[in-house]
Formats: C-alpha cells, structure tokens, sequence
C-alpha cells in the first residue's frame, strides 16, 4: 500500500468528520460485511428536489470499512440522489487511491452498498448494486 494514501484512510478512519446519525432523516439504510465484521450505517436528508442535503455514517469495523464510509458520505452530500445511484466501485476505489484484494474489496464497498440500497429503498443490500 502506497504510504500517501495509507495516511488518508488512517486519518479519516481515526478522525471522521461525518460519523455520526441524523435525526430526522429521510433515508437510512445499514447492512454489514460478515467476512471482517464490518457494519455501516448510513442516514441521509434530501429536499424537495431530490438532492442530498446532509448525510451521516455510524458503524464498527475495519479502517478501510469506516475511512471509505466517511470519504464518500462526505462526497455525497450536495449530489441529487439520482446521480448517487450511478456510483460504481470505481468512485470508491478512486478516493481511496490504492488497489485492494477481493477480502479488502468488500471492506471498502460496503459503504456503497449501503448507501445504493438506501437511495434505491431496497429491504437489502446485494454485491450487484456496487458492479
Ligand atoms: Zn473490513
């Protein structure tokens, strides 16, 4: 793993600026990565023309889980909620910046899964949503 970005996974899962839980919300979703532990928690506040408005992690698990959690709900806010179901895996691997196995691979989409079965008002979040 290139130090650069190893440091930014580090310091957003040790200092993540959008942990946390909205209350109301309008979409919440959680779902969890039984291989490692990891769960995700996402809720999200949208306005009348369907775009994001704030939007808030909570969970436990791996620091690739809970940094790619936090730079995506970061990036995610501002973006009309139809745009957000277009996001692929690559969005993700993108901020994180480094090439993941298939193990680590489902640390850092879970978020997006998450995150798409939300937006989708889907009753569970399958690995197709993040192809
Ligand atoms: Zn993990």
């Amino acid at each position: 793993m290139d130090d650069l970005y190893r440091e930014v996974i580090i310091e957003h899962y040790k200092n993540p600026g959008y942990r946390g839980h909205l209350e109301p919300h309008d979409i919440k979703f959680e779902d969890s990565n039984p291989l490692c532990g990891d769960h995700i928690e996402i809720t999200l506040r949208t306005d009348e023309s369907g775009r994001i408005t704030d939007a808030r992690f909570d969970g436990r698990g791996c620091a690739i889980s809970q940094a790619s959690a936090d730079l995506l709900v970061e990036s995610i806010i501002g973006k009309p909620v139809e745009e957000v179901k277009q996001l692929n895996k690559e969005y993700i691997l993108d901020m994180l910046g480094i090439d993941l196995g298939p193990v680590r691979l489902k640390c850092a989409l879970l978020s997006l899964k998450v995150l798409k079965a939300g937006v989708y008002g889907l009753g569970e979040a399958g690995d197709e949503l993040v192809e």
